[in-house]
Order: C-alpha cells, then sequence, then structure tokens
C-alpha cells in the first residue's frame, strides 16, 4: 500500500481508482510493489487512504524521518529557507456567481475551500480562485521542500511562518534564514523569525514610514552612515559615521522591519533573496510533474493527505537517490550536492518502499 501511494505520486496519477487500474494492467508494476497475480482493490486503497487521515500522526513520523535521513546525507539542506504561498483549486464549481452578473454561489461541493487570491502565471491572469493553499518551506539550496501545510485559500499566509519554521527546526532544520515576498512584510513576521534565531529576508512593501524615507540608514553632514556589524543577541545592527567625525561616530538601531540586521542594500541580503526562487520552482515541479494538481479529493483532510503523500514521496524518492550516489561514487557528484538522474532514483524506488 506504502508503494502505491509512492507510485501514485511518481506517475502523477490523479486518483486511487486510476491507480489500481494500472497497476491491475502491469505485471511490473505489481512485482516492484509486490502483489503480483493479486493486485489491491480500489476500495482496498481508499480504505488505506481513510486510515491515514484517521493517523496522521503516523504520516508526520514518516516525513520527520525521511527529513532526518535528507539532513543527515546534505549537510546544507534546510540551513537557509525560502517561503511561500502557493493556490490548489479545489475539486469543486470554481465559479464565483451564478450566471453572469448573477448572485454569489453560496454552495459548493467542497464547503471546507474558500475564496483566495493567487497571482499571475505565464498567460493566466491573476484574481480569486476557490480553493487552498499551500503553505510551504523549501531549502533555498537542495529546492526540497523541509515543513509545509495546507490552509483554506482565505487564510493568511503571514500567520504560517511561525508554524512552519518551528517544523522545520523541530525536524532539525538549522533556518538561518528566510526569503519570503512582500506579502510577508508584516512587522509581526519579523519579530517572530527573530524569536525563532531565524534572519527575515523580505522586502520592503511602500507603506506611510517607507514613503517617508525611515527605512533609510542615518546620515550627519559627512554623508550616509556605514554598517558596521550586527549583534544578533542584543537584536541590533551598528551603523557609523563615514569619516568617525561625529560623536558619538557610531550608534546601535533596533531591529525591525524597517531596519533588519542584514541591510536591504547589501549584497548579501540580494543573494540570500536570490535564493527565494527555490520555493517556487518547487511549487512548479510538485504541481506539474508529482501530480499535486489538479485536486481529485474533496475536504481539508483528504488535500491535506494528497499533499502529505505526495511531497513525501518526492522527498523519499530524492533521499534514495542521495543514498545512491553515495554508495556508487563517494566523491564526485555527492560533494557537488546532485542527483545522479533520475534512473537512479527509478532503481532505489523499492529500496525505499520497505522503510
Ligand atoms: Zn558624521
Amino acid at each position: 500500500m506504502v508503494g502505491l501511494a509512492l507510485a501514485k505520486a511518481i506517475y502523477a496519477v490523479p486518483t486511487w481508482t486510476k491507480m489500481v487500474a494500472l497497476v491491475r494492467e502491469h505485471w511490473a508494476l505489481q512485482r516492484a510493489l509486490g502483489c503480483e497475480g493479486n493486485p489491491p482493490s480500489k476500495w482496498a486503497a481508499y480504505r488505506w487512504a481513510a486510515k491515514l487521515r484517521d493517523n496522521g500522526e503516523m504520516v508526520e513520523r514518516c516525513i520527520d524521518s525521511v527529513v532526518e535521513g535528507l539532513r543527515s546525507k546534505l549537510p546544507t539542506y534546510g540551513t537557509d529557507l525560502a517561503i511561500d504561498a502557493s493556490d490548489m483549486p479545489a475539486y469543486a464549481n470554481g465559479q464565483r456567481y451564478v450566471y453572469q452578473g448573477g448572485p454569489e454561489r453560496n454552495w459548493h461541493t467542497d464547503p471546507d475551500a474558500s475564496w483566495g487570491h493567487r497571482s499571475a502565471v505565464s498567460t493566466r491572469r491573476g484574481g480569486g480562485f476557490y480553493g487552498f493553499k499551500l503553505q510551504m518551506a523549501c531549502c533555498a539550496s537542495t529546492g526540497l521542500p523541509v515543513a509545509w501545510s495546507v490552509e483554506t485559500a482565505k487564510a493568511n499566509e503571514s500567520m504560517f511562518v511561525a508554524p512552519l519554521i518551528d517544523a522545520a527546526k523541530r525536524r532539525g532544520a538549522m533556518a538561518a534564514t528566510c526569503a519570503m515576498d512582500k506579502a510577508y512584510d508584516v512587522n509581526r513576521v519579523y519579530g517572530e523569525c527573530a524569536e525563532r534565531d531565524c534572519e527575515a529576508i523580505v522586502p520592503l512593501r511602500a507603506t506611510g514610514a517607507v514613503v517617508k524615507g525611515e527605512h533609510r540608514p542615518p546620515a550627519c553632514q559627512h554623508g550616509v552612515w556605514d554598517f558596521a556589524g550586527a549583534d544578533r543577541k542584543r537584536g541590533a545592527a551598528k551603523w557609523r559615521c563615514p569619516t568617525g567625525e561625529c560623536a558619538p561616530a557610531s550608534t546601535w538601531v533596533k531591529a525591525d522591519r524597517l531596519h533588519p540586521l542584514m541591510p536591504r542594500e547589501s549584497q548579501r541580503w540580494k543573494a540570500a533573496y536570490r535564493k527565494r526562487g527555490a520555493v517556487e520552482r518547487e511549487f512548479g515541479r510538485l504541481k506539474n510533474e508529482w501530480g499535486l494538481k489538479p485536486l481529485r479529493v474533496r475536504g481539508l483532510d483528504r488535500v491535506r493527505l494528497h499533499a502529505d503523500l505526495t511531497i513525501l514521496t518526492k522527498l523519499a524518492c530524492a533521499l534514495s537517490r542521495v543514498r545512491a550516489a553515495s554508495t556508487d561514487q563517494p566523491r564526485s557528484r555527492t560533494q557537488r550536492g546532485q542527483a545522479p538522474s533520475r534512473r537512479a532514483g527509478v532503481k532505489a524506488r523499492p529500496a525505499t518502499r520497505r522503510e
């Protein structure tokens, strides 16, 4: 059954019924899953999925152990995070109004979903959609997910930064920095990150204070002051007069949204923010290659299980690849942190299934 769930995500099959039909027709799949001549029925598959929903902590433990395995093989995994949310349209009618100019639809086949906003992608316009949002913290260097949660679409994304960092830390990730887009530029997010010893890398929204120029570094008649290091414990950054003629020649600026410990003009900040793209790429891969999209289940608990199993499969394949790479060629490829090839992952799949 675990193998069936892995194969479902690997072949991006949307439903258990289709997956069971695929296994029935292919003896090679049956052999790989250890059910040769006696493939499971679709009812068995749905019963098993119901059991998984009732025993969420078992899935959670499984995810924890795979993440820990990855962390032991990939030392940079989880050091720098990138957090974002992405739309998952519900398996329900996505029309907001009953007919053009008519009343708003008040009944949906998926009452757990709600109206949220998504940005434009390619030729698709941004705007409202009915469904869920996947909140995810990705590793910025390896591009693999570290922590995630599925919430209804209207939920405010900035509320999930703290739970995601907590989950990442519980799984042993270092989470030294966390890159997020402008939607997370809220005072509370900076505070929550600082409490968790994680540096928030967020661009500024043009709020009133920013328009007034309160985010600029201190200045005097000798020019704009230079950044002279940050003290995490103190929660403040030191700024110095460029010529040192002022008295005092330096001052401590308390860290907040307008004055982060890592100045936004610095090369270090820019490099850290550039890594944010990792989470967007991962959303694309999960949706288009691993069958996260389209949803063919309704209800928050079913959608959550679907996302958990999909991402768990992706991580398990990555783990089997890095394990195979570290035993086959101990130097060349692992040092660069690269997975050898997709074929190696496919071959090593039965090994993952037994765990
Ligand atoms: Zn001065």
